[in-house]
This record gives structure tokens, C-alpha cells and sequence, in this order.
């Protein structure tokens, strides 16, 4: 890629490549026919910018949702605040939120919410402070390696966006331009079930994605599309936090944390390590995982303080309640974000990802929208992806970034025109 060029990283989650065909998506599908292109494998997280970003994994850039705090022993106050039903205390802190919007896992109890330290970067986050995304865990990304000026980050996350994003998109001047279409993930996690509404975005995407090619190529940028993940339908839930508190274990002997695909636990007592531990084990459609078996999968800690167990439902399967659900913040997201309206008739998720890898559903891809790139490898890991993109804009990645480029520029270009050509 010579030094002039630019790229546009057209970020897509959630569009799961065994949705993408000749029906309903003919241009994506023809991009991967007759493009450079390669697999992406992704970590079971559902937070995958800040490492995309970064080129480092939640053990470095430490976004891995909670860990555990140290805390003294309740107050007077705590102890009476302890006699209140959770559900009083958790709406109270729903308020809260409402109030302060950094205050987050308002759903969480608020005597293990106050055991965790929060690592998260949510999506309102990037939207309304894409800054928040220069340096993470104190490793800079891409962004802050090229500046301001040169590279820029957009979150959009309704379709209505995506469309008027057409006429803005590329941007001039900068030579990386990486934007978010956050819209079909967030459509999946509520309407996967409804497979027509999803064709119908799905259809929708693809002529999106044909629309901003031409424009990015009219411009003179290269287009990438990257997608980390897609999505799979889910079956059924897991009731873990009844289980749990029906195992007869004092509460105080554990700390657990719930998210949608995984719930991690720490110990206090040995008496408890064993008893959670066998209980798990016989929990139907999920798998466990040390904190040292979690290498395998990326998610490197070489201690216990993110999480000394996890237990992961498998695909098709979630755990409900989990600890982003409320029934007033589930009513109030239904009522006043059109994406997430079917939260109002059943507040679990109908499609997820982030489990553990190696299923379909946690495999991405990347593909160059030009033909004068080599991919170096069939599969990248998402840790190559920072290191790509410097590489393809002639510049060294930063001594962090310990992936390898996966897409290098073949020589000098010899574009042609449409898929298919
Ligand atoms: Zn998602």
C-alpha cells in the first residue's frame, strides 16, 4: 500500500458468516469468493474493540468485565441496608444510573457489587467519548499510534446511522478511518429468532456495505471489512444464581459474577471451593474452565483477582437472570430503544456470542475490498488485527503489539472494479 493510501475499517459484528449467501447477502458473499480475505479467530469476550484496538488481550488491557476488591467489613448502615430485598436496593441503583451514567452493573446486589473492581468498556462509552480509546489498560492503540489527525473512530449504532453515514464516510484526511456498525450485533441479541427480520437487515448490510465500497473506492480508500464475530440462536437458559443459592453454602464464603454466557466465582473458603465446584460440574450444557485453562482461549491473568472459575454455557444456551438484568431498566430499554423492544415480552437474549471458541459462532473474517493484498495465513488471531493495520499503513507497530500483520500489500495496485469482475 503505498504512503498516500488510506483504509477504511468497516466494522461489522454479528455478521455471522454462515448467514452470509448468495440470497441474501450476494455482495458480501461475492467479496469473499473474489477478495483477499482470511478467518479471524476471536476470545470469549464480548467486548472485542479495546483488543482489536490495542492489539493486546483482556489479561494487558485488563477490559474483562470485574475484579475482585478487597472490602472491609459492612457498617452499621451496610448491615441494615443488607435486611432490604435486592430488588429495592438494585432499583435504587437503576436510579442511581439514571442520575450518573457512569455508575454501572446497576443490576448487581449491592453487597457483591461493592467486592468488584469495574473493567469495562461499554458501548455508550466509545459513542460518547471515543478518546476513552486511545490508551487501554495503559497500552495505546492504533489510533493514538497514528493521531488524531490521521486516524479517527466512529461508533454508530442505529441502521437510520448507518445510511446517513454514506454521506460522510470516507472522511478526508485521514488516513484510518475505523468505524463501528454496531446496529446488527445489537439487532441479533434480540431478534434472532425472528429469522426474517434478520434476512431483512442482513439484506439491508449487504447493500450497505456494496453503497460504501463504491464510495470508498470513488475516494480512493481501501475498504477492509472485519467482522469478530457471529451470533448463535439461543435455545434455552440456565437458572445458575438459584442453583447457587440453593447449594446450602454460606453466601459469604463466595463471590460470583453472572453475565449472559459465563459466570466466574471466587472462593473464600476451601469448604466452598469444593462444594461450587462439584455443583458446577454437574450443570447440563455448559463447560468449566480454570483461570489457567482460560489461557488457551486468549484470556490471560496469572492470578485469580478477574475470576478463579467460569463456567460457560455452551452455544444455544445463556444464564438467566444474569447480572445485567432489572425488570424496570428491562421495561424502560424496551420502551425507549426500538433495537431492543422485544426485552419488553421476554427480557433474554435471542441470539449471543462470547462463549468459548472454536464454534461458528465465535469465528469473524477480514476482507480487503481491493485485490493487490496477500493474506499471510488462513486464520488471524484478533491480536493480529492492530498490527495489520499498521503494517498496511507503512508503519511500525508498537513494541506491544506481539501479533503479526495478516494482510500485506501484494505490490503495485491493479484494482479492478466489482465482486465478479
Ligand atoms: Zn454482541
Amino acid at each position: 500500500m503505498p504512503e498516500s493510501n488510506k483504509l477504511f475499517v468497516c466494522y461489522i459484528p454479528g455478521m455471522d458468516r454462515r448467514r452470509v449467501d448468495e440470497q441474501q447477502t450476494p455482495y458480501v458473499h461475492g467479496l469473499l469468493q473474489d477478495y483477499p480475505s482470511c478467518r479471524l479467530r476471536t476470545i470469549p469476550s464480548t467486548e472485542l474493540t479495546p483488543t482489536l484496538l490495542t492489539g493486546v488481550g483482556p489479561g494487558k488491557n485488563l477490559i474483562w468485565q470485574v475484579s475482585r476488591k478487597d472490602v472491609d467489613p459492612l457498617t452499621t448502615i451496610g448491615k441494615l441496608l443488607n435486611l432490604l430485598p435486592e430488588g429495592v436496593t438494585t432499583t435504587a441503583q437503576c436510579f442511581k444510573h439514571f442520575i450518573d451514567n457512569t455508575y454501572d452493573l446497576t443490576a448487581v446486589p449491592w453487597w457483591r457489587r461493592r467486592q468488584f473492581n469495574l473493567h469495562r468498556m461499554k458501548y455508550t462509552r466509545r459513542e460518547t467519548d471515543p478518546n476513552c480509546l486511545n490508551e487501554i489498560g495503559g497500552y495505546s492503540s492504533i489510533l493514538k499510534e497514528l493521531g488524531p489527525d490521521e486516524s479517527g473512530y466512529v461508533f454508530c449504532k442505529h441502521f437510520v446511522d448507518m445510511e446517513k453515514g454514506l454521506s460522510i464516510f470516507p472522511r478526508a484526511g485521514k488516513r484510518l478511518d475505523f468505524v463501528e456498525f454496531y446496529g446488527l450485533d445489537l439487532y441479533s441479541h434480540w431478534h434472532l429468532d425472528k429469522i426474517d427480520k434478520i434476512n431483512d437487515k442482513l439484506r439491508y448490510v449487504d447493500s450497505f456495505v456494496e453503497r460504501l465500497h463504491k464510495r470508498c473506492r470513488d475516494a480512493g480508500v481501501t475498504m477492509m471489512l472485519l467482522v469478530d464475530h457471529g451470533q448463535e440462536l439461543i435455545r434455552e437458559s440456565i437458572n445458575i444464581q438459584k442453583l447457587i443459592k440453593n447449594s446450602g453454602v454460606p453466601r459469604d464464603e463466595y463471590v460470583y459474577f453472572c453475565e449472559v454466557s459465563a459466570v466466574r466465582f471466587w472462593f473464600k473458603t476451601e469448604r466452598a471451593r469444593t462444594a461450587i465446584t462439584k455443583l458446577l460440574q454437574g450443570v447440563e450444557h455448559t463447560a468449566l474452565q480454570t483461570y489457567q485453562q482460560m489461557h488457551d482461549h486468549g484470556i490471560c491473568f496469572d492470578d485469580p483477582r478477574f475470576g478463579e472459575l467460569y463456567l460457560f454455557a455452551n452455544h444455544g444456551h445463556t444464564f438467566f437472570p444474569h447480572d445485567f438484568y432489572n425488570p424496570l431498566a428491562n421495561l424502560f430499554l424496551g420502551l425507549t430503544d426500538r433495537l431492543l423492544r422485544p426485552r419488553l415480552l421476554n427480557a433474554r437474549h435471542r441470539g449471543n456470542h462470547g462463549h468459548l471458541p472454536n464454534h461458528p459462532a465465535e469465528e469473524g473474517y477480514l476482507v480487503m475490498g481491493e485485490r493487490d493484498y496477500d493474506v499471510t495465513r488462513e486464520t488471524m488471531e484478533v491480536t493480529d488485527f492492530a498490527p495489520t493495520v499498521m503494517s498496511l499503513l507503512g508503519r511500525p507497530p508498537a513494541d506491544h503489539m506481539n501479533g503479526a500483520p495478516a494482510v500485506i500489500h501484494a505490490g503495485p495496485p491493479a484494482r479492478l472494479s466489482e465482486p465478479g469482475a
